[in-house]
């Protein structure tokens, strides 16, 4: 009985602490920009970085670290004007966060964390980067980072006046969610728009992944057995709503409703936007794209890039009714 009540609290503790970290790619809210004007001067504004896992932290002019998280978080390879998209995103969430800009900063007094699964952006030094790249490739695949920081530096994306909380994801698959499909709040820029670029994405294909009924049971921290009974004549696992966007909101297995984006993080799949097939005690899941699906789809930007359109045009494409501003206006 205490195990059993120790795996209960564990479960409690996954879907109720970790999983909206999971979520969440890189940019949580953390409020609108409060406090007073950044500090002018030649020096411009610095940003303390806790490099997760070693607990070191260190302090880096901001334009320095925003081409580090650009490094990270987005393929070298991409269209230039994709890679300013992400410096102005990599930007944007960096301000928010600032305790000097009024911020709340990631625990143990840094501004920012380099965790994504503690909601940080990802960033990488250039040693990390000399690794990744190989010594060969190193010189111009940093050229191409600095040109799009440099090129749009000091920009952030607004809202109403405000840095917004600038979401994004890999691959949404055809078309983006509305923010409070994902999670609850509904925010006026994170609106589910039409993404009719990112085919090239190696995640836009479909890719099935099959799982037995008694591995979804325990993989949902339940019994095969018993959700089998409490189906009844219903089919033992159903998509049951879908969003905006056509993915799966809602699935009920057995007699349990789970929200589409607890369920998929659960079982491992890359995105909501599947299908199921019941054959016998497997279920088949044909999944397209790979992440949230709010905000910027980093593949799309792409293939919009490539397409003809620039930074501002991409941002103003995946977040809706914003402006591209200078940082020092506020
Ligand atoms: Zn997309």
């Amino acid at each position: 009985m205490r195990y059993l009540l120790a795996a209960v609290v564990l479960f409690q503790i996954l879907v109720v602490l970790v999983l909206p970290a999971l979520v969440v790619r890189s940019c949580d809210s953390e409020g609108p920009l409060r406090g007073p004007s950044p500090p002018a001067g030649e020096d411009g504004l610095w940003v303390r970085v806790l490099v997760d896992p070693t607990g070191a932290t260190l302090r880096l002019p901001l334009e320095e670290y925003v081409k580090g998280v650009v490094a990270a978080e987005m393929p070298a390879s991409f269209d230039l004007e994709a890679l300013k998209a992400q410096a102005v995103v990599a930007r944007t969430c960096s301000v928010r966060r600032m305790r000097a800009l009024g911020g709340a900063g990631v625990p143990g007094g840094a501004d920012v964390r380099t965790s994504v699964e503690q909601g940080g952006q990802a960033w990488l030094s250039r040693d990390d980067l000399l690794d990744r790249w190989g010594r060969v490739d190193f010189d111009a695949n940093w050229a191409r980072i600095e040109e799009a920081v440099q090129a749009t530096q000091g920009l952030i994306v607004t809202y109403s006046g405000l840095p917004v909380d600038p979401l994004y994801h890999s691959t949404c698959g055809g078309r983006t969610e509305n923010s409070e499909d994902v999670w609850q709040e509904a925010l006026p820029y994170l609106r589910s728009v039409l993404c009719p670029a990112d085919g090239h994405s190696p995640h836009a294909a479909r890719t099935a992944y099959t799982f037995s009924l008694t591995d979804i049971a325990a993989n949902l921290g339940g019994e095969v057995g018993a959700l089998r009974v409490a189906a009844g004549n219903r089919p033992f696992l159903q998509v049951v709503a879908v969003t905006a966007a056509g993915r799966a909101r809602t699935v009920r297995v057995g007699d349990q409703m789970w929200r589409a984006t607890d369920f998929r993080l659960l079982l491992g799949l890359p995105s909501t936007a599947f299908t199921v097939e019941l054959t016998g005690d497997q279920a088949r899941f044909q999944v397209t794209g790979w992440g949230h699906a709010v905000g910027l789809c980093q593949y799309g930007a792409d293939g919009l890039a490539r397409a003809g359109k620039d930074y501002r045009a991409i941002l103003r494409h995946y977040y809706t009714g914003v402006e591209i501003e200078p940082l020092q206006t506020y």
